[in-house]
């Protein structure tokens, strides 16, 4: 056992069972903080970094609807950036729109410190712990990419019984204690943190937007993933060693953010298919050699083919009452 393995253990023999959520968080805690998880070598692979196209059409969102609500000086937040591929592609487009540079500056929130030294390396910003501790004094852009899927969820067994982890023979197992709710999944800190989004538009300002798996209206009963070298892996063995993740629910999202606006959720392949990444895509592909075509192509499909990433990943965007229409919800009147 690694000696976070055996902190775990100590704390399941002297306290029982340990609920879920408490589980997910101390687990990615420990997985995040030691490790870059991204790429071939790593556990698995986000949007941004399967291609720039993605951080791109978002830097050209973002910029569109700050310029749309009159350039005010505003704050560009990400939560959770990985190893900042998603803002140092988008910086590249938004810092185009006449006066951005001057008039946004850049917040990150991360928890690990791995990760905010490999942000460090290529992006000039104030890091925080929680989106709470950033400052309230402008209007704010907020980007979260497979930033709520990997927040602790609680699973509600239904029967006055909630899952948790104990110790067994073999290791961690399984187990329930007493609990509480309709069975089905929630995510207590995604409800906080979209609560403090919404209450935070409304008195600043501004706009979010929240790209992940997950689902909007039916609830999920069992969608916690662990993700080990790009293979599903037993999410109660080896803890803090494997990405632990679970399906997020939009609707819970956009519900909790009231007042704030909620535009979608729409699947992420129609959301960048709108965003124009058909034109981004060929105009990559005219100035590459054949084999990096191929490549931009392979990443088009996997970023919007609806068998790949184009209908499980949806984005929704929150927006202060007062500002203007967010692009790409066209069809998603709040
Ligand atoms: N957005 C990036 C990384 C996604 S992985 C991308 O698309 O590639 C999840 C990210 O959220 C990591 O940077 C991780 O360290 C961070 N993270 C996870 N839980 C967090 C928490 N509670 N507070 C702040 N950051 C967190």
């Amino acid at each position: 056992m690694t000696s976070f393995a055996e902190k775990l253990a100590a704390d399941i023999a002297a306290n029982g069972p340990m609920r879920l959520d408490h589980w997910m968080a101390a687990c990615n805690a420990a997985y995040y903080a030691a490790r870059d998880p991204f790429g071939q070598a790593g556990d698995f692979i986000t949007s941004p970094e399967i291609s720039q196209m993605f951080g791109e059409l978002i830097g050209g969102w973002v910029a569109d609807l700050w310029l749309r609500a009159g350039s005010p000086p505003a704050r560009l937040v990400e939560l959770g950036p990985g190893r900042g591929t998603l803002m140092a592609d988008a910086l590249r487009v938004a810092s185009r729109a006449p006066g951005f540079e001057d008039s946004v500056s850049l917040a990150l929130v991360e928890t690990s410190p791995t990760l905010r030294a490999a942000q460090a390396g290529r992006l000039k910003a104030n890091w925080y712990d929680a989106l709470e501790n950033v400052p309230t004094d402008r209007p704010t852009l907020i980007i979260a990419n497979e930033f709520f899927d990997a927040l602790p969820i609680r699973q509600h067994l239904g029967d006055g019984q909630e899952r948790a982890i104990t110790l067994s023979d073999v290791g961690f197992a399984a187990a329930t204690i007493p609990g509480e709710g309709p069975a089905g999944e929630s995510c207590p800190a995604a409800t906080r943190i979209a609560a403090h989004i919404g209450a935070r538009l409304a008195a600043q300002g501004g706009a979010a937007l929240i790209i992940d798996y997950g689902y909007a209206g039916t609830g999920a009963l069992d969608s916690l993933q662990a993700l080990r070298h790009h293979a599903s892996a037993d999410p109660f063995a080896d803890p803090g060693t494997a990405d632990l993740t679970a399906h997020v629910d939009f609707t819970a999202l956009a519900t909790a953010a009231a007042p704030a606006l909620a535009w979608g959720p729409v699947p992420q392949g129609v959301f960048l298919t709108r965003l124009g990444i058909e034109a981004r895509a060929a105009m990559l592909k005219a100035r590459a050699d054949r084999a990096t075509a191929a490549g931009i192509e392979a990443a088009l499909v996997r970023l919007t083919a609806p068998t790949a990433m184009g209908v499980l990943f949806k984005a929704l965007a929150l927006t202060a009452p007062n500002w203007p229409a967010p692009a790409g919800f066209e069809s998603s009147q709040p």
